[in-house]
């Protein structure tokens, strides 16, 4: 450790009493080699005393993890809503969501250190502000600020809370909690209702002068192409969502009738050629999309997610394809795409993990000075 990071032994000692103390760490038994000299103590993050709440909101359901230091679901809830999410019952749903975990899991020796939340729109981080959901038509919405006074008085008060974009929280995920993703360049495109990307570069997320890196749902594929819930024409989103895939092959089905990506995967197991059709035009489409991904980051991987991913092959060969013809033309290797390792639970563990990320890297604001060391340290 101390070669690592560059201080003496006894300034590494002093600082991994301290994190044991916290909970960060845990000592195991030292093993007897037959070596001679002090065999150095092995460390671990320790999986139970200090865990992390992630919340994910979506444009009609919410869905509420507890995890471990390293991304481990202990307990998860999840809650669906009409068609219309109000804020109000948004808020407090999720309030009573993360309270209800807090009471399952912490006790005398665990207790929560973080919780983030994902959200369907571009977010000013350092204020906790939602600019704007298309999806769920909210604008300039205190989120942060919300729930910390819906949290006001309860157990949870006083817990650092963090709000970020949804595929941002999930491509975080993928940084702090797998091994296998140190990729960097890292993207994670997410695509749902909403189509949007979360970009790590030398492990620092890009989030863009007013949060809205990475809205790579808005690119524009196709001038004068169908109209898209943000106003423009011809967006990815409009072209890849699932909302594109159903068309105007009917109306768009509520909660009743299932999730309209539940509505796919019916029509297409019903063999119904004109969804097939639609679904495979929405891939070739989402070729694109990583194509032009591809160009403006050079990612060492991206990684998809969302809903969508459901569909599994019949989305996912024909984005695929388009990818490969694109490389073969420019005589390059096509962009090393993977499937999140974390489903359904993306955004939800990349929530947990967003707390996690912000707790050991600050959030600096602009203008201050940079500092690699907390004050004191
Ligand atoms: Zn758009």
């Amino acid at each position: 450790l101390a070669l690592a990071v560059g201080l003496t032994k006894s300034t590494v000692s002093l600082l991994v009493r301290e994190l044991l103390a916290e909970g960060w760490l845990i000592e195991h038994e030292v093993v007897a080699t037959g070596e001679l000299g002090r065999r150095p103590t092995p460390l671990f993050i320790d999986p139970s005393r200090l865990l992390l709440l992630g919340a994910e909101v979506g444009v009609a359901e919410i869905r509420v993890v507890a995890t471990t230091l390293t991304g481990v679901v202990l307990a998860r809830k999840d809650l669906s809503f009409g068609a219309a999410m109000s804020l109000t019952g948004c808020v407090a749903s999720l309030s009573a969501a993360v309270q209800e975990l807090h009471q399952e899991l912490a006790g005398d020796d665990r207790r929560i250190l973080g919780m983030g939340v994902g959200l369907p729109g571009g977010v000013d981080e350092a204020s906790g502000v939602l600019r704007f959901s298309p999806n769920l038509g909210w604008h300039d919405v205190p989120f942060g600020a919300l729930l910390a006074e819906q949290l006001r008085g309860t157990p949870l008060a006083g817990v650092p809370l963090y709000v970020q974009n949804e595929a941002d929280v999930a491509a975080l995920g993928e940084l702090e909690f797998t091994v296998a993703r140190q990729a960097d360049p890292l993207l994670y495109l997410s695509i749902n209702q909403g189509v949007g990307a979360g970009v790590i570069v030398g492990e620092r997320l890009l989030t863009g002068a007013r949060g809205f890196a990475g809205e790579v749902g808005h690119m524009v594929l196709e001038w004068a192409g169908p109209r898209c819930t943000c106003g423009r024409q011809g967006c990815a989103e409009a072209l890849i969502s699932p909302r594109a895939m159903l068309g105007d092959s009917g109306p768009l089905p509520g909660p009743a009738s299932g999730s309209p990506v539940g509505e796919l995967l019916r029509r297409l197991d019903a063999g119904d050629a004109a969804t097939a059709k639609a679904v495979n035009k929405a891939g070739k489409y989402l070729g694109v999309l990583l194509q032009n991904l591809a160009t403006a980051y050079d990612p060492a991987c991206i990684v998809v997610g969302g809903s969508c991913l459901q569909l599994g092959d019949a989305l996912l060969q024909p984005a695929l394809e388009t990818l490969r013809t694109y490389a073969a033309a420019a005589q390059l290797e096509p962009p090393v795409v993977q499937i999140s390792s974390f489903g359904a639970d993306a955004v939800a563990v990349g929530a947990a993990a967003l707390a996690r990320y912000r707790l050991t890297r600050p959030l600096i604001a602009p203008g201050a000075q940079h500092n690699n060391l907390p004050k004191g340290t």
